[in-house]
C-alpha cells in the first residue's frame, strides 16, 4: 500500500468549511483516521467520513490539551501499523501549529510526511472584513507574531523594529499578553492611534470583531468578553475597513458586525 507509514500534516483553515483546500478535504475523505486539534471546526468535522475513524486530541476530559509527547505517540503508531492518518490542524499546519515539530519527530522515526498547507487566521480573518494585510502606501511588511512563548512570556524579540508605522502586524496567541503587548510597540514608538482590530471566532458564522486604536485595543478586546480565538491585527491598512465594510465597528456595536459569510 503506498500509502502505509505516511501522516499528512494537514491544514483546515480558520473554521469555514469552503476555506478547506481541495487537496484537504480529498486526503480526509481518503484517510483511515484523522487526528484533530481543538481548532478544527465542527463544520469541518462534518466533512469527515462516517467510515474514517476520529481522535481528538484537543482536550481531554478537564480540557487540558493533550501533551504533544502523547500526540507523538498516536501519530507514530497509528503510522506504523500502517494506516493513512490525516493530522489535521486549524489554519497552517506550519504556522504556530507545532507542525514542524510534528514532521521532524516523524521524520527522525522514519516516517514519511506530507504538508498541505490551509488558509492561516491571519488571511482568513482579514477576508472577512476586505482587510489588505499590505497596501502600497500604508503597509509593505506583515509581520505573524505570537503573544506568548513556551515559558509564557512575551517574545523576546526587537520591539522597536515591531513598531515600524509601515508593518501591519498580527498577533496569534496574544489574547492573555494583549495590553503588555501594545504598551511595548507605543514604547517603541508607534502611535497610539493606529488602528487595531480584534476578531473573535473569524470565518465562523459566530464571528464578533471590535475595531479600535493600539491605545485602547486590550481594554477593547476585555470588554467584547469573546468565546473563542482571537486574533490581532494592527497597522495602518486595518484602518480602511471601516469605509470598505460602510458599518460601525466599534465595540459598543460589536455584536452586529458580524461579516455575513
Ligand atoms: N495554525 C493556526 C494558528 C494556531 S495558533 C493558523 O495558521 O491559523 C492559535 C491562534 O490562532 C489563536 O489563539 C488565534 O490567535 C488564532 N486563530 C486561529 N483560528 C482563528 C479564528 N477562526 N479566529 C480568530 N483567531 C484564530
Amino acid at each position: 500500500m503506498a500509502d502505509t507509514g505516511r501522516v499528512y500534516l494537514v491544514g483546515a483553515g480558520p473554521g469555514d468549511p469552503e476555506l478547506l483546500t481541495l487537496k484537504a478535504l480529498r486526503l480526509i475523505e481518503a484517510a483511515d483516521v484523522v487526528v484533530y486539534d481543538r481548532l478544527v471546526s465542527p463544520q469541518i468535522l462534518a466533512l469527515v467520513p462516517e467510515s474514517v475513524s476520529r481522535i481528538d486530541v484537543g482536550k481531554r476530559p478537564g480540557s487540558h490539551p493533550v501533551p504533544q509527547d502523547s500526540i507523538n505517540e498516536i501519530l507514530l503508531k497509528l503510522a506504523r501499523s500502517g494506516q493513512k492518518v490525516v493530522r489535521l490542524k486549524g489554519g497552517d499546519p506550519m504556522i504556530f501549529g507545532r507542525g514542524g515539530e510534528e514532521a521532524a519527530m516523524l521524520a527522525a522515526h522514519g516516517i514519511s510526511v506530507e504538508t498541505v498547507p490551509g488558509i492561516t487566521a491571519a488571511q482568513g480573518c482579514a477576508a472577512t472584513l476586505n482587510l489588505p494585510l499590505t497596501h502600497r502606501n500604508l503597509s509593505q511588511s506583515l509581520i505573524y507574531l505570537t503573544g506568548h512563548t513556551v515559558e509564557n512570556q512575551i517574545p523576546d524579540i526587537d520591539w522597536k523594529n515591531l513598531a515600524n508605522k509601515n508593518n501591519t502586524l498580527v498577533i496569534y496567541m496574544g489574547a492573555a499578553k494583549i495590553t503588555q503587548i501594545t504598551d511595548n510597540l507605543m514604547a517603541n514608538g508607534l502611535s497610539s492611534q493606529t488602528p487595531a482590530l480584534a476578531i473573535c471566532n473569524g470565518t465562523l458564522d459566530r464571528q464578533a470583531q471590535v475595531l479600535g486604536t493600539v491605545a485602547t485595543l486590550a481594554a477593547d478586546a476585555r470588554e467584547a468578553e469573546f468565546d473563542g480565538p482571537v486574533l490581532f491585527i494592527l497597522g495602518r491598512s486595518v484602518g480602511l475597513i471601516s469605509e470598505m465594510n460602510k458599518m460601525d465597528l466599534s465595540h459598543e456595536n460589536s455584536s452586529s458586525v458580524v461579516a455575513s459569510n
